[in-house]
């Protein structure tokens, strides 16, 4: 047996590792409390040793194997540093396993330009030293040229071995410990690996046929984007962003429950739960996957549904099988005749002759709203309140130019909307049911990120009813997305015996004395340990 004798490319790995670690502690010095580690704290040490392991593991091997392989090395490399610290750049912390699930999920080349944009400009300069280190150390450096004959065995050693590592800390770890960048980015995709492997694949409960009669109305459920409750005139905002609201108000037509909390602060999750009423969380039973969707009690009721989905043009919220029971699906790209900012708009005045046309239809609107980049949800040149951002980026340390931009769109967006959708003609025959998916963070204590973070700005949505038919509700009651499930089954009349689930209280029964601490979950919804539950009302 050959007795073990540290080489150059053993010195080399253990001093590059030492190096990066203390440039990327350098480079980072805060990280943003996020997802608290339920991992123990001298478990914690000992997994970070391991990824220090690890990292000096692969740069050592890399250095050697043959050219192509070094390449393979150095490839994975790249990703994982420009991957992780773009995630520092945007949300203050490196990757957990939740961001790339949203990133697959919200597959869009639109998104990732803007993701490349808004932070490429901070995110190469810092990634080129650690890259180009590596890359002269591989290719380079004199002293390692003299066994450079492994192969891709090699590569897929080091691999095997970190998803080894990182899987034996899944059941216990939510993946957010303090480590380095190659590291943190090997441990979130084994993560997410194994979340795939564990998901709930087969059909939801379904609802029979409830009623043979045709519905005799409207009922719009319109889920708006980044749109934040604070920020409306309507709840006391200091500008007035929202008129027409206000002017439905003073008619009698609009039931505001103000300062409301959304179900989450990430587009997918808040959507996903508003879609099944489910609001037991975590959820790790995994309901929101075998819940009955809204639509399937819609179609039960014998209601017309369409879904209108003015972000996207491929399927992210719903599975194909859920797609059965909506019988109108239309897509962002119908919409885009006046470009991107007037998009709601056209759709509004498409929803417009569609609802006056006849009633028994049930639509499910995800709006373009204020979603962050800001730049083309407005008009050029059609701003109110200056000054306002010239470019994609969210510039924190220019928050006046964050706050007013961000309030013409909301005043933009929202005046044009619904003048163009809630006329006297629709309703008459026509509930709106009225939230957004989630607030915004709009920079107020510094932070880097506008949405999917802790913070409870993010989870400040509007919720409002609108209809011409009086209704008596107690809005002083502490609402949430919770309660708008159990809303929309009472809007349509169905009876409680065919409701499949236990729901939050509908805001058509609500009372104040029912109120109670309102929880928004950050991270994996399905998960005790790769999630969150952040209180709304004691933050
Ligand atoms: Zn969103």
């Amino acid at each position: 047996m050959q007795k073990f004798r540290p080489s150059a490319e053993f010195w080399s790995a253990i001093i590059f590792t030492l190096l990066l670690g203390l440039y990327e502690r350098w480079l980072f010095p805060v990280e943003m409390p996020f997802l608290p580690e339920q991992l123990p704290h001298y478990l914690q040490w000992i997994a970070q040793g391991g990824c220090v392991l690890l990292t000096a593991g692969y740069i050592g091997f890399s250095f050697t194997c043959r050219k192509t392989v070094r390449a393979a090395f150095l490839g994975l490399f790249v990703i994982a540093v420009l991957a992780e610290y773009g995630s520092h750049y945007s949300v203050g912390r490196f990757s957990v396993s939740d961001d790339y699930d949203m990133v697959l999920q919200l597959f869009d080349p639109t998104l990732y330009k803007n993701a490349l944009f808004g932070f490429s400009g901070r995110v190469w300069p810092a990634g080129a030293l650690p890259i180009l280190s590596y890359a002269g150390a591989l290719f380079g450096l004199r002293p390692l040229k003299s066994r450079q004959s492994g192969g891709f065995r090699r590569f897929g050693a080091i691999l095997l071995t970190a998803v080894l590592f990182f899987s034996a800390l899944y059941p216990f770890s939510s993946g957010s410990f303090l480590t380095l960048s190659l590291a943190a980015d090997l441990r979130s995709f084994t993560f997410l690996g194994w979340k795939y492997a564990m998901l709930y694949r087969g059909p939801r409960l379904a609802v029979p046929a409830i009623s043979a009669s045709p519905p005799d109305k409207n009922i719009v459920f319109i889920v708006d984007e980044s749109i934040r409750g604070d920020h409306l005139s309507l709840n006391g905002y200091m500008r007035p962003t929202t008129p027409y609201l206000e002017a439905l108000q003073s008619q009698g037509l609009l039931y505001n429950w103000r300062d409301s909390a959304s179900g989450a602060t990430a587009s997918t999750n808040s959507n996903t739960l508003l879609l099944t009423g489910v609001y037991q969380l975590p959820d790790e039973a995994q309901q929101t996957r075998k819940a009955p969707t809204i639509f399937a009690y819609a179609k039960a009721m014998g209601y017309h549904t369409i879904y209108l989905d003015l972000q996207m043009n491929r399927r992210w919220l719903m599975s194909e099988s859920d797609f059965k029971l909506v019988d109108e699906w239309h897509t962002v790209q119908e919409f885009l005749a006046g470009g991107e900012y007037q998009v709601d708009m056209i759709a509004a005045q498409w929803l417009y002759d569609k609802l006056r046309a006849a009633p028994g239809n049930f639509v499910w609107i995800n709006k373009a709203g204020a979603h962050f980049p800001y730049l083309e949800r407005i008009p050029p040149g059609d701003a109110t309140w200056q000054p306002v951002l010239t470019d994609g980026r969210y510039y924190p340390a220019d928050q006046v130019r964050l706050v007013n931009t961000y309030d013409n769109i909301l005043n933009y967006n929202l005046e044009h909307f619904f003048r163009a959708l809630a006329r006297p003609e629709t309703l008459k025959n026509t509930t709106f049911i009225y939230t957004s998916d989630h607030g915004q963070t709009l920079s107020e204590h510094g932070e880097t990120w506008p949405q999917t973070g802790p913070t409870r700005n993010e989870a400040r949505a509007p919720i409002l009813i609108i209809q011409a038919a009086p209704l008596n509700v107690d809005t002083r009651y502490k609402a949430s997305h919770q309660n708008l499930f159990a809303t929309l089954l009472d809007m349509m009349g169905l009876p409680q015996e065919y409701r499949r689930y236990p729901y939050a209280v509908s805001l058509l029964k609500a009372t104040a004395s029912l109120s109670r601490p309102r929880y928004y979950v950050v991270g994996d919804l399905t998960s005790r340990l790769r999630g969150h539950l952040y209180n709304f009302d004691s933050p």
